[in-house]
């Protein structure tokens, strides 16, 4: 699932605009809701920190 690297984020909002979901919130740092996330990986280029990345477990 994808995975948000909390030393990274600096809450600037973008993923969660760009997500087709809505599974992204940000209020202080960006969550992700796994239930709506289908793994498009959208937010991971547009995040400007590269704080968001696809853990190991996706592919299990
Ligand atoms: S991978 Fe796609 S669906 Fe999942 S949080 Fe990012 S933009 Fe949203
Ligand atoms: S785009 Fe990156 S830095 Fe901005 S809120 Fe999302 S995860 Fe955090």
């Amino acid at each position: 699932m994808l995975v948000v690297n909390e030393d990274r984020c600096v809450g600037c909002g973008l993923c969660v605009s760009f997500c087709p979901t809505e599974a992204l919130k940000a209020w202080g740092l960006c969550h992700v809701d796994p239930d709506r996330c289908n793994e498009c990986l959208v937010c991971i280029d547009y995040c400007p920190a590269d704080a968001l990345s696809m853990g190991e477990e996706a592919r299990r």
